[in-house]
C-alpha cells in the first residue's frame, strides 16, 4: 500500500520539492546546507561552544551568568538560512507535513534526555491565536516526538492565560516580563504527572524567555525535573 501511494505522491524534500528515495527527509543539497546542530554544545541551552570535550554537563558562559531554570536544553538546529524558511513554513503557511521529519531530527538531539517515564507536554497557543492560526506547531512536534519515543505526550498539560503580543521585537528583559505569568500548569496534570520527568517542546527558542515562563510555572507546583527541546534556537554573539 505504501509503495502504491508512493507511486502517486513520490515523496519530496521538504525544502525545494525535489524528488527524494527516502519518505518525509531532504534532498542531498538541502541536507548539506540545514544548519543541524553539530559538536559541543551546552547542556542548558544547546548552544554550540568552542572546544572538543565530551562532557555532557558543560554550560556556555551565558547560561552561568544568567542561569536558565530548566535542566537540560536540547535544539536541533540553528535559526537561520533553510531552517528557518522551514519552521516559518510549519508555522504560518499550514506546511504540517514537516513536523514529522523534524520531530525526527529532534529526537536525534535528546535521545538521552527522554526515558520510559518522561512526559513530553508543548509550549501552547492562547486560544485566540489557535483559533486564527489553527493549529499549534509546537504540538505537531511533540505529538510527533512522543510517537518515535514512544514517550507519553500530554497536549494539555499548560494553558496561556494571558494572550501575550508577538514577541519579536522586544529585548530579553522585555520578553521575560511580558511571559512572566502568561502559563498556567493544568490542576490534573500535577495530580496524574506531577512525579514524573517532564521534557517541554517548542519551535524556537529565542531568549528562552517562554520555556522559563513554564519552567517555574511546574517548579512552583513542585514539579522538579524539567527539561527542554526545541527543534531550533536563534544564535546571538554571546553564545560564543
Ligand atoms: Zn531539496
Ligand atoms: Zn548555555
Amino acid at each position: 500500500m505504501k509503495t502504491l501511494i508512493r507511486g502517486i505522491y513520490p515523496a519530496r524534500c521538504l525544502v525545494c520539492g525535489d524528488i527524494v528515495s527516502s519518505d518525509f527527509g531532504l534532498c542531498g543539497a538541502c541536507w548539506a546546507e540545514m544548519p543541524f546542530q553539530e559538536g559541543l554544545t551546552c547542556n542548558s541551552r544547546g548552544a554550540p561552544l568552542i572546544g572538543s570535550s565530551f562532557d555532557s554537563e558543560e554550560i556556555c558562559d551565558a547560561c552561568l551568568r544568567h542561569p536558565k531554570p530548566w535542566g537540560r536544553g536540547r535544539a536541533a538546529l540553528l535559526y537561520q538560512g533553510s531552517a528557518r524558511r522551514l519552521i516559518m513554513g510549519l508555522k504560518h503557511s499550514d506546511r504540517t507535513d514537516i513536523a514529522r521529519p523534524a520531530a525526527g531530527w529532534l529526537l536525534n538531539v535528546c535521545q538521552d534526555i527522554i526515558h520510559k517515564d518522561t512526559i513530553i507536554i508543548s509550549i501552547p497557543l492562547h486560544w485566540r491565536r489557535h483559533l486564527t492560526r489553527k493549529y499549534n506547531q509546537a504540538s505537531l512536534l511533540a505529538y510527533a516526538l512522543s510517537q518515535l519515543s514512544e514517550a507519553d505526550y500530554i497536549p494539555w498539560a499548560l494553558k496561556r492565560h494571558v494572550h501575550t503580543p508577538k514577541l519579536d521585537k522586544h529585548s530579553p528583559q522585555e520578553r521575560e516580563a511580558i511571559v512572566k505569568d502568561a502559563i498556567e500548569v493544568d490542576h490534573k496534570f500535577i495530580t496524574r504527572y506531577g512525579n514524573r520527568p517532564i521534557l517541554i517542546i517548542d519551535d524556537v527558542m529565542t531568549t528562552g524567555a517562554t520555556l522559563a515562563s513554564a519552567t517555574r510555572a511546574l517548579n512552583a507546583q513542585n514539579i522538579k525535573t524539567v527539561d527542554v527541546a526545541v527543534l531550533a534556537r536563534a544564535v546571538f554573539e554571546t553564545d560564543f
